[in-house]
């Protein structure tokens, strides 16, 4: 989003967050207010890269319209969850009939695409504002750059024929009880663990660095992360448990360089 707004030369606010990831709707609520007689662009996101909190566009579209802010528009950033956002319950708002205009969601996360590649749903009226006929390759050109990738579009196709509706759902199912394994094994060691409703990510305070580093685990400030993707085990998970409950050293406070 950073590099976005920068891209388009376009002023941009930072909403607080609350405790567990999501957006705090209060802090919204009076960031729009404060700034009604400007359009707004919102950027809300299914799944936060570290904590995996969802924003509830439904809370979002009807602070908007309670402000009567017209000229709107939300996108939804759901690169890992939106692929399985659809099973999650209770239901958390986050798709077009809750008010969003856009969704982006990342092929090589959770559908596991073994390149970088992305899909963006929007509605057909945006679509068409943008796109504009090449005649030479008889098509329409939506995209800022020109060329990509044709067989994205092909695997991805493939993947989700294959897995179905119940086999990605199975996915998702399996994912979630990887989660609660990790996290009541983690609590029951004495580390606080938790996971935000309905997420595959569980959320830790730091670990011991040769903890962090043998498993490669995301930390940013005080808090560490497990994503359950589909390949993790509960067998991974014991032994990833055995580490820290053997590990000799304390977590460190701050990595310190020293420079000589
Ligand atoms: C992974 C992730 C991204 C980046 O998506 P890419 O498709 O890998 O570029 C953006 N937002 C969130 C919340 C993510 O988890």
């Amino acid at each position: 989003m950073k590099k976005n707004i920068h891209l388009l030369n376009i002023p941009s606010i930072v909403i607080r967050s609350q405790e567990n990831g999501e957006i705090d709707y209060e802090n919204f609520e009076n960031t729009v207010r404060m700034n009604r007689h400007k359009p707004a662009i919102v950027l809300t996101t299914f799944g936060t890269t570290m904590k995996e909190a969802k924003d509830d566009v439904s809370k979002i579209k009807n602070i908007l319209k309670k402000l009567a802010i017209q000229d709107h528009y939300i996108h939804c950033d759901a690169a890992l969850a939106g692929s399985y956002g659809a099973f999650i319950e209770p239901r958390i708002p986050f798709d077009f009939k809750d008010g969003v205009d856009s969704i982006s969601i990342s092929g090589h996360k959770f559908i596991g695409y073994p390149m970088p590649c992305g899909i963006i749903i929007t509605k057909r009226s945006n679509r068409d504002r943008i796109a504009t006929g090449i005649s030479y390759i008889g098509s329409l050109d939506t995209t800022i750059t020109g060329s990509r990738n044709g067989h994205s579009p092909l695997y991805l196709w493939y993947a989700l024929k294959k897995l179905g509706v119940e086999g990605l759902r199975k996915r998702y199912q399996h994912s979630l009880e990887t989660a609660e394994y990790c996290k009541n094994k983690l609590n029951e060691i004495g580390i606080n663990a938790w996971i935000n409703p309905g997420a595959i990510t569980v959320v830790l305070p730091k670990t011991p660095l040769e903890v962090k580093q043998k498993w490669q685990l995301a930390t940013e400030s005080d808090i560490s992360h497990v994503i359950c993707m589909p390949n993790v085990t509960k067998a991974q998970i014991d032994e990833f448990i055995y580490d820290i409950v053997n590990s000799k050293e304390n977590v460190e406070e701050e990595e310190l360089v020293f420079e000589f």
